[in-house]
């Protein structure tokens, strides 16, 4: 098990039943990244993985999608020397930058992210990014949880792979079987204990 597994495993970070994947797909494991971004001491070291990571990357400025991503993007600039911008959803479902954030032509952009489905996240990112001239120099993630099959529209790095079962919904074999699915994330439900 890997320190970033480990540190999951014992925030309670990783839930199993039925649930609604905010990429709309359907998945029997869920993880409550915010079960442990909430710690500190254990979000510090992570963050500090991505970052030796992308040490040599030469990276100007670090970019993280709302909600968990801008929180592990600060860090990971912090410990870099960098400045930290934020990505927010635009109304068509993509990324963009708003509150002034600038990006330099050329500028080299680490992004960061929390927890990787289908990669959306991170792709909106990485277009929002090259939209204002920017160049992305890899996205770093807390959980890839595709098994290394997104397409995040760039190289990236997690702390911790899952390979975790996730099914268009009319694949799903729960659904098949009846099982009452819970939707989680930003719309989610209040957090609930297993
Ligand atoms: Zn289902």
């Amino acid at each position: 098990m890997s320190d970033a597994e480990r540190l999951l495993a014992e925030a309670g970070a990783v839930l199993h039943g039925h649930f609604l994947l905010s990429s709309g797909l359907h998945s029997p494991t869920y993880v409550e990244k915010f079960e442990l971004i909430q710690h500190p001491h254990v979000t510090v070291p992570i963050c500090g993985q991505i970052a030796d990571h992308y040490g040599d990357a030469e990276a100007q400025t670090v970019a993280g999608p709302t909600t968990g991503g801008a929180i592990l993007a600060f860090e990971v600039a912090r410990q870099l020397g960098l400045r930290c911008i934020i990505a927010e959803q635009s109304a068509d479902g993509g990324r963009e930058f708003r509150r002034g954030f600038r990006i330099e032509p050329g500028e080299r952009v680490l992004v960061v992210d929390d927890v990787m489905t289908t990669g959306g996240s991170v792709r909106h990112t990485v277009a929002a990014v090259e939209r204002l001239g920017g160049v992305v120099v890899g996205a770093g993630l807390l959980v890839d949880r595709s098994g290394g099959t997104a397409e995040a529209g760039t190289a990236y790095w997690a702390a911790l792979t899952l390979d975790a079962a996730a099914y268009q919904p009319q694949e799903c074999p729960q659904c098949a079987q009846g099982v009452p699915i819970t939707k989680r994330g930003t719309s989610g439900t209040a957090p609930r204990r297993w």
